[in-house]
């Protein structure tokens, strides 16, 4: 029986998708629980709706204040903490010469090492640039839709997609590329978000289900 992929290309969200971290977390972690904790509740309340995404981007960053060396050793952690069944999705995908994207609202200079890895080249992750200060922190951001509301859509809806066009992710902002793709996919193997899930085409909890999924040859989103 003839198994081809029923997609052309596939946009993958990263933190808690491909990579079992989420980055900002991971950052403010090696800071301290005092750094930790109110990056965390800044995430929380722009989740809520009670701050601006791209006043919380700013906020988190200056209360993190990264250096180099913190964004080469999160390159190092997203590597290390790969889902399984990831490495070979990708490679069977671009083994079909399907087109393979990272869409991240997280730091594309930590994400690189982990694009790499998969094989893809820089061009094809679309992530936060950060500028440095004078002491040498990244503690801004450089303009950029990802950094704010809505962003995901925006980039996605840029790039030109070879049709039919799948994404994949965990959160709010990688269902809101739909317009842009032709079907969603919530992967919840790390976290699992009900608003997410009731309004994707399918959940996945792991890389060899997905794989199944986008090989197979049912269409159930149509
Ligand atoms: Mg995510």
């Amino acid at each position: 029986m003839h198994t081809g992929c029923r997609f052309a290309s596939v946009v993958f969200d990263v933190d808690s998708t491909l990579v079992a971290i989420e980055g900002v977390d991971w950052l403010s972690d090696r800071r301290g629980p005092a750094v930790a904790d109110a990056v965390r509740q800044l995430t929380s309340d722009a989740m809520a709706g009670l701050v601006r995404l791209d006043d919380v981007y700013r906020r988190r960053l200056e209360l993190i204040a990264p250096g180099p060396a913190d964004i080469a050793a999160l390159g190092e952690a997203y590597v290390d903490a790969v889902a399984p069944g990831a490495p070979d999705l990708l490679a069977r995908l671009r083994a079909h010469h399907v087109e393979v994207f990272l869409v991240s609202g997280g730091i594309r200079d930590a994400i690189l090492p982990l694009a790499r890895s998969f094989g893809l080249q820089d061009a094809r992750v679309h992530a936060v640039s950060l500028t440095a200060d004078a002491r040498g922190r990244f503690t801004s951001a450089a303009p950029s839709p990802l950094a704010a509301a809505g962003g995901k859509l925006t980039v996605v809806a840029g790039l030109g997609l070879a049709r039919p066009a799948l994404a994949v992710g965990d959160g709010i902002t990688d269902l809101e590329m739909r317009p842009a793709v032709d079907a969603f996919a919530a992967f919840t193997g790390f976290a699992r978000r009900p608003a997410v899930v009731t309004r994707a085409d399918a959940e996945f909890v792991d890389f060899s289900a997905l794989s199944t999924w986008i090989f197979g040859e049912e269409v159930p989103w149509r």
